[in-house]
């Protein structure tokens, strides 16, 4: 039995959706009623979602949605936590569950890169002549990633197409390995790179959480920690020994993985301890000192 009073979800399907937007208007009701808070995105092509609860509530949430013959075979990846790691409930209706903004109509449950187990992944890491890149934006790979990918110099997924095109074409014949933080965005990104030529694609199936709790690999070769989109900002990953910081400081470069916003233009920076003091948690004087103005009307 768990013994941290909330647990957080994460997870996706691609699945066909015909009127998202009532079921994401539905879901909304459904998800505040129960009492959760999160974020879940529901597109054309399916559901993807983190939430937090405590134990009855996200034990609910599951249950319900395995019911739903489209949403059946989920896949959960579950966090204990001591607290909700959301503020809010939000259920948003989207074009994309990843936006990619193909030009052609794209099934990402069938057209989609091979899946590699935790630890089929963790060998093919080794191999030589292996590119592995990241699938996720240039701030998350700051604090962490796998050793020896690629950055990826993208803010968001809709980036990807025209970075790839720039950046990757050389490696076309080569054996690609990608991966991602639950696995989500990888499912569009070896689709795309199936499509552009690349021949052999293959992906960390369930993401770096998954990764992360698989009892033999233990998120070796993960270096630094995993940034994630709720009020933890970022995990820790590599339970051997090897765990090392990789990130550093936006103001003196020590090494720190701690990111906070900006109280002033909401800046998401990496910060040592002493500098979070010094500086108040602004990312610059200028922020510092636009608060110290009081609000002309
Ligand atoms: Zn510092
Ligand atoms: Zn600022």
């Amino acid at each position: 039995m768990s013994t941290s009073p909330y647990r957080i979800l994460l997870f996706y399907k691609f699945v066909k959706i015909d009127d998202h937007e009532a079921l994401a208007a539905e879901h909304l009701k459904y998800c505040k009623n129960l009492g959760i808070k999160g974020r879940i995105l529901i597109a054309p092509e399916g559901i993807n979602g983190t939430l937090s609860g405590d134990f009855e509530q996200t034990e609910q949430y599951m249950k319900d949605l395995l019911e739903d013959p489209r949403f059946a075979d989920t896949v959960f990846k579950i966090d204990e936590a001591e607290e909700h790691a959301f503020k809010k409930m939000f259920v948003r209706p989207k074009d994309e569950l990843v936006t990619f903004r193909f030009e052609e109509e794209w099934d990402a449950s069938e057209f989609t890169g091979t899946h590699l187990s935790p630890k089929e992944f963790y060998e093919q890491l080794q191999q030589e002549d292996v590119i592995v890149l990241d699938g996720r934006n240039d701030y998350e790979y700051d604090i962490g990633h796998f050793r020896g990918a690629i950055r990826p110099n993208v803010e968001s997924s809709r980036e990807f197409p025209e970075w790839i095109r720039e950046n990757m074409s050389e490696f076309k014949d080569k054996k690609i390995l990608t991966y991602c933080t639950g696995g989500v965005r990888c499912e569009k990104l070896t689709g795309f790179l199936m499509k552009e030529g690349f021949n052999d694609v293959a992906q960390l199936e369930g993401g770096i959480v998954t990764y992360s709790k698989d009892p033999e690999v233990q998120g070796r070769l993960f270096d630094g920690k995993c940034y994630v989109f709720d009020e933890r900002i970022s995990i820790p990953i590599n339970h051997t020994d090897e765990d090392v910081i990789i990130g550093k400081c936006y103001h003196c470069a020590a090494p720190t993985d701690d990111y906070i916003n900006c109280p002033t233009c909401n800046l998401q920076h990496v910060v040592c301890e002493s500098c979070k003091e010094e500086h108040e948690h602004f990312c610059s004087d200028a922020c510092r000192e636009q608060v110290a103005v009081p609000a002309s009307n």
